[in-house]
């Protein structure tokens, strides 16, 4: 790791998924400029989630008009975790930042985090400090949702951590390697067993337009980190079932009782129709589970892709092309898909 640094710069790629982030690009890519200028090597690729907005046309021409801008822009909408994986593909670096790109991430962090890489450590990861600008409720639920993970997972994810990251290579290359189609990257990383260094840092505002993570996509994203990470809800059955058969037996023992010795065994409608309606919530419940997972074991085997892209920096020309630095020229063949 030292000797990279001694004997080359090593090439930093900062990934950025967009989508509706047209009045966001822009000023990312030139702060990011400002930030990384002293490292000197470095990409910045931008991910293009089929925005609605004008967000392709202008990564088209932050990339024409300079050499460290790149993008892939998908088809359709294939949601964040996609694009981030998409970005880590089409990434070049020795060491790769996946960040958000509407300054919640603050960019201002990245310099801290390549010390942190410099210093040995494959995996840098932004922890965010609570703070007052992240509302009470999404903070309460974030540090549920954890620690219900820690509890029946197969991974620890601290409060406060997000998809801000800072990976090498070597951790990069491992990643891509992994084709399942739900992809829960926080975790995944974390998953790998490498060393993580934590860098605190406080949430930035979004400065232009607005979340795409409706309440619906975050409890998308909650399952999907429950449903990669835990077969535990499976089990859930098993304990139903032992609490119903509890239940069963004391209405068994009261049904004896009433008909031995109390004798009004006409009665009962109210409980057997509790029993029905309590048994019949179990069961599609459980059912619901079931099928969380054989839906997801369904899109494993069909094996179809996690997005597709329909164009990349690779089709637009640079505006001017004899300002390439050369390690980048140098590395466009080197590493193309
Ligand atoms: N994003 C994306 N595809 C989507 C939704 C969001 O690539 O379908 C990007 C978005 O442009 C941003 C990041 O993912 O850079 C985080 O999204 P957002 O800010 O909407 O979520 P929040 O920060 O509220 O969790
Ligand atoms: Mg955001």
């Amino acid at each position: 790791m030292s000797d990279r640094w001694e004997t080359e710069r090593p090439l930093l790629s900062v990934v950025l998924p967009a989508y509706n982030e047209a009045g966001n690009v822009g000023p990312m890519a030139e702060r990011l400029a400002e930030i990384l200028a002293p490292i000197g090597s470095y990409e910045i690729v931008f991910v293009d989630d089929c925005s609605k907005d004008a967000t392709l046309a202008t990564l088209r021409r932050l990339a024409a008009d300079d050499p460290h801008v790149r993008y892939v822009s998908f088809t359709r909408n294939f949601g964040h975790q996609s694009a981030l994986r998409a970005g880590l593909r089409h990434a070049r670096g020795d060491g790769v930042v996946l960040m958000d790109c509407d300054f919640e991430h603050p960019p201002e962090l990245i310099p801290e985090m390549i010390a942190a890489w410099r210093g040995g450590a494959k995996i840098a990861a932004g922890q965010r400090e609570s703070s007052p600008e992240i509302s009470f409720r999404k903070r309460f639920t974030s540090n549920l949702y954890y620690r219900v993970l820690d509890a029946i997972g197969d991974v620890r994810i601290e409060p406060g951590s997000a998809d801000f990251l800072l990976l090498d290579r070597q951790v990069v290359d491992i990643l891509n390697g992994f084709d399942d189609h739900d992809v829960f990257l926080r975790g995944l990383v974390r998953w790998l067993g490498f060393p993580l260094v934590k860098v605190p840092y406080h949430q930035g505002v979004r400065s232009e337009g607005q979340s795409s993570y409706t309440l619906r996509r975050m409890i998308d994203l909650a399952i999907s980190g429950i449903i990669a990470h835990s077969v535990r809800p499976l089990r859930i059955a098993i304990h139903l079932a032992l609490i119903f058969a509890f239940i069963g037996l004391l209405l068994l023992v009261y049904s004896v009782v009433s008909f031995l010795w109390i004798g009004h065994t006409v009665a009962g409608w109210t409980s057997t129709m509790s029993a029905i309606a309590i048994l019949g919530a179990g069961q599609f419940l459980v059912l619901g589970i079931i099928g969380e997972y054989v839906g997801r074991v369904l899109r494993e085997t069909r094996k179809w892709p996690s997005f597709l892209i329909a164009e990349t920096e690779a089709d637009t020309p640079a505006a001017h092309p004899e300002t390439l630095p050369s390690s980048l020229a140098a590395r466009r063949h080197a590493n193309e898909p």
